[in-house]
């Protein structure tokens, strides 16, 4: 697998498929095999665009992964070089954007902070292996009528 630098995305612009092959020197394919892998792209109209931001941290996830694979409930910790899994079994999700966020949560071993990052619409799956926590703010916020 080849192994793309993610510090060649800028991460303040958008790209179109094209656009992202150009930067790694890649067929545009390419690009669109990564977004059926999970690199978020909007699709209201065409081009389709990736959002720097999300490419990158697309990039990364899947760079840390080429170097150890981690299981579907394993997080990579960097202190302990090693796929861990989260002590008490507790994460927290953390959004970043409307489709995308971190999952957060503390090395078993050396109780170190442990992230990755996973699609919002895959959060289910993550929740049936974790305690996962799940910010309210998540959820659009509707009691603005509650207070008299
Ligand atoms: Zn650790």
């Amino acid at each position: 697998m080849a192994n793309y630098n993610p510090n060649l995305v800028k991460i303040h612009r958008n790209y179109t498929y094209e656009e992202l092959a150009e930067v790694f020197g890649i067929h545009k394919n390419t690009v669109a095999q990564w977004v059926k892998n999970g690199l978020p792209c909007l699709k209201e109209q065409r081009p389709f665009l990736v959002l720097g931001v999300e490419a990158k941290a697309f990039l990364q996830t899947r760079r840390q992964s080429s170097k150890r694979k981690c299981k579907h409930n394993e997080f990579y910790c960097v202190r302990c070089k090693k796929p861990v899994k989260p002590a008490e079994n507790f994460v927290e999700y953390v959004s970043i954007s409307p489709t995308k966020g971190r999952l957060t949560a503390l090395c078993e071993c050396c109780e170190g902070v442990v992230n990755k990052f996973v699609a919002y619409t895959r959060l289910d799956e993550y929740e049936a292996s974790f305690d996962l926590d799940k910010p309210i703010g998540l959820e659009h916020i509707k009691d603005t009528d509650s207070s008299l």
